[in-house]
């Protein structure tokens, strides 16, 4: 089966994505945030990530980010384990960078082992292509959710929500960083392996920012201005602002 074909059937635009109302409809959305006082486990923002709680997404699980990003959460003890993927985006690109030759995958497994190693946490494995929830070689999401909640939350665990790639802005707390995870999201999904050309001004990629008022959470605000920055310029993305709970 070609990439193409095995896109199509993925590909369900709707004329209108009312973000709010979908969060707002949920059943059980106190199920998608992190568990309080839970350590996390890093995962990438791929939208094939197995469902579950508990997790902090940063692409290829910080492997193009510096030390500096993820090694301050853990002296809080915030983080107790590192995971990687099967068909990551963010390998392959860490690995082009490097002029590294081989399979890229195995670089971003080899990173995030290394990285457990050194910060004395759990490599937790890689997470297998069967066990991804989208099809081995293709990105089939139209969205990303910027979560910028303190405590962290998952919205691809929310009942009703589009699949979509997940950073959590609000855990590792850098503008630049989520910026970033945003672009990276965007190139993935116009790119060959995603939807590409598909998406138009009239079906864009969606970029969902999410907060609530809890403190530590980033305001709305600053995450539709971070958002707007990256989308700036590009008709074919869309910003969304989503607020959730209390
Ligand atoms: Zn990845």
């Amino acid at each position: 089966m070609s990439h193409t074909e095995s896109l199509e059937q993925y590909w369900k635009p709707e004329p209108e994505r009312d973000y709010q109302r979908t969060f707002d409809q949920a059943p059980q959305i106190q199920h998608a945030y992190n568990e309080p006082g839970q350590p996390v486990v890093v995962a990438c923002i791929d939208e094939g990530m197995p469902r579950g709680r508990n997790v902090a997404f940063i692409a290829g699980s910080g492997i193009l980010e510096e030390d500096s990003v993820i090694d301050p959460l853990l002296g809080s003890g915030a983080i107790h384990g590192m995971t990687s993927h099967a068909g990551c985006g963010a390998a392959a690109l860490a690995a082009r960078e490097a002029g590294f030759q081989g399979d890229s995958d195995a670089y971003g497994e080899t990173f995030a082992q290394t990285k457990a190693e050194a910060l004395g946490i759990p490599y937790e494995g890689s997470i297998t292509a069967s066990d991804m929830r989208r099809p081995a070689h293709v990105h089939i999401a139209d969205t990303f959710y910027v979560d910028g909640t303190a405590r962290g939350f998952n919205p691809n665990l929310v009942d009703g929500a589009p699949l979509g790639f997940v950073h959590s802005r609000g855990i590792f707390g850098s503008a630049e960083v989520g910026q970033r995870q945003v672009e990276l999201g965007i190139a993935i999904a116009m790119g060959p392996h995603g939807f590409g050309e598909r998406f138009t001004t009239e079906h864009p990629f969606h970029v969902v920012v999410i907060t609530d008022n809890q403190p530590g959470s980033v305001p709305l605000g600053t995450l539709l201005q971070e958002a707007e920055a990256v989308a700036a310029g590009n008709p074919r993305v869309k910003v969304h602002g989503v607020t959730i709970g209390a």
